[in-house]
């Protein structure tokens, strides 16, 4: 076991390092058990705190008031130095969450490109000005919406935090992001480079510590304008009802079951690749994981036996040994979750085809480790197809026509992403038009793009982040009637 760090990382508040009075928090390497880093936490009065000065900032104008040339510049400064930092931040997130290093590389590099991107919008994003009507004109102009709470996740917060912190910031915001507690380190760093680049004192916080205590407290601030929340649909559901007592806005990116379709006139081989990518990439720790597989009947054996053969030959390993496909899950509490899900799939039925189980061997005795699970027997209607599982289980099941796969398909209560995989163009058209889903990816799955706009339909979230409308989400529109009959002096 290594040696714990000697002191626990401080909360970030107001752009300055600050004590944090709640219980040390930490944060453990999923490979190897041990304590990774020691994190101070907020106590409600720090959460307070945080809230005043962000407010006071915003009042001040200090960013608000900057010219988005001059709020640009510094975003771009701020993208320049986290890729400068890409080794640190990729390895405080492989410590807290497991992912390997060369995902976790890609991924510091994306907050980059993210940073670039939402700089380059704050700078060309413009208001507008309404059809004319007779003597007077009318404006509509982007006001930010004042003191942001951002509450983010544990499975990708490098990505996921600069998908919140650089639109949140060039539209002109104070910001406040709550961590996951299981990875607070990623945020904490981000928004030190961040300030580092030039955001004004005041403007941003992080408060380390658990959703039931800070990020509670936050939600339920008075002088909190807005939330965005990335999480669980449950969570979300409870952040919304608070929002809605108190009449906020409120972004939400929740849960999925996503269900990836394979027809039989697919090409088959890039099919299972692009399946198996799906879910078992990020060990389905991915909200658009494709865990439901659809299979035309005629082709269904064809598809499965390839994956079996591929999750049989997948890599597990420390997440720093460059040869691992994949490290550990997340935490020991989350494989004991996917354990159950197993468990529940095996009681009703489900025939595991590959997986189910640990890993066996000395490497993987005292990391999170779990095979890639394979499932085929279910009924549609079975919890392990229900239920947001988040981790690497994929069910199996055969469909035979169109009608038949979209009334399976869409009988879910989630709606975050989907994918089909056929050559017949026109009906890969039809369907991703009749999927419930914000993202439908056809011939291809879990391409991304920041310029293209994101979000789930039905309980997988309200609102769309990314793409140039991502920046208007952190904003309020205001309009200004201006009457040009006699005004002049
Ligand atoms: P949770 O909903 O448990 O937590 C998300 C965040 O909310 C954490 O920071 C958590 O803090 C905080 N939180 C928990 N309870 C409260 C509360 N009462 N008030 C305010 N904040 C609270 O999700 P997980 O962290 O387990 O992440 C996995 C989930 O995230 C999955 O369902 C996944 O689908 C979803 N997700 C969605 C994405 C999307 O873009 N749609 C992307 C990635 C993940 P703490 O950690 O301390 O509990």
């Amino acid at each position: 076991m290594n040696a714990p760090p000697e002191m626990p990382a401080p909360l970030l508040i107001a752009g300055e390092d600050a004590p944090g009075t709640g219980p040390v928090l930490d944060a453990i390497d999923p490979a190897t058990g041990d304590v990774s880093a020691r994190y101070q936490t907020a106590t409600p009065a720090e959460v307070d705190a945080a809230v005043h000065a962000a407010r006071a900032a915003h009042e001040r104008g200090v960013w608000r008031d900057k010219k988005p040339h001059e709020r640009a510049t510094i975003l771009f400064e701020a993208a320049r130095r986290i890729a400068d930092q890409t080794e640190t931040l990729a390895t405080i997130q492989m410590r807290q969450n497991g992912k390997t290093l060369t995902e976790c590389r890609a991924q510091a590099k994306a907050a980059a490109a993210t940073f670039r991107y939402f700089a380059s919008v704050c700078e060309t994003l413009e208001g507008e000005l309404t059809t004319p009507r007779g003597d007077y004109l009318t404006l509509t102009v982007y006001e930010p919406a004042g003191v942001v709470a951002l509450i983010t996740p544990w499975n990708s917060p490098l990505t996921m935090e600069a998908q919140k912190l650089a639109p949140a910031l060039a539209a002109g915001n104070s910001v406040i992001l709550k961590p996951s507690e299981m990875t607070p380190g990623c945020g904490l760093a981000l928004a030190r480079i961040v300030c580092e680049a030039g955001v004004p004192s005041g403007v941003l916080s992080v408060l380390s510590g658990t959703g039931a205590i800070v990020g509670d407290a936050l939600v339920r601030h008075a002088g909190v304008s807005m939330i965005s929340f990335t999480g669980g649909t449950m969570t979300g559901r409870t952040i919304a009802r608070l929002a809605a007592e108190r009449l906020i806005p409120c972004a939400l990116e929740l849960g999925g079951k996503s269900p990836h379709i394979v027809f039989a006139d697919a090409d088959l081989d890039r099919a299972a690749e692009g399946v198996f990518g799906g879910i078992f990439d990020a060990l389905g720790q991915s909200c658009v994981a494709g865990s439901r597989l659809f299979v035309e009947r005629p082709v269904y054996r064809a598809i499965v036996d390839r994956l079996v053969a591929r999750a049989e030959a997948l890599r597990l390993g420390p997440p720093t040994d460059p040869s691992s496909d994949q490290g550990p899950l997340a935490s020991f509490g989350h494989r004991e979750r996917v354990e159950r899900y197993v468990a529940l799939a095996r009681e009703d039925g489900g025939r595991i085809l590959a997986g189910g189980k640990r890993p066996l061997g000395s490497v993987f005795e005292r990391g999170a480790y779990y095979r890639p699970t394979i499932i085929e027997g279910l009924d549609n209607k079975a919890r392990a197809c229900r239920e947001e599982i988040f981790g690497p289980v994929l069910c199996v099941l055969p469909f035979d026509d169109e009608a038949d796969l979209l009334a399976q398909a869409n009988d879910t209560s989630y709606g975050l992403a989907a994918g089909v995989w056929t050559r017949d163009t026109v009906k890969a058209w039809r369907i991703a038009r009749r999927l419930e889903a914000g993202t439908v990816w056809i011939n291809t799955y879990r391409e991304l793009s920041i310029a293209a706009p994101f979000g789930g339909m039905k309980e997988s979230g309200l609102g769309r982040e990314k793409g140039r409308q991502g920046v208007r989400l952190y904003t309020q529109p205001k309009s200004i009637y201006l009457s040009l009959a006699g005004g002049s002096p």
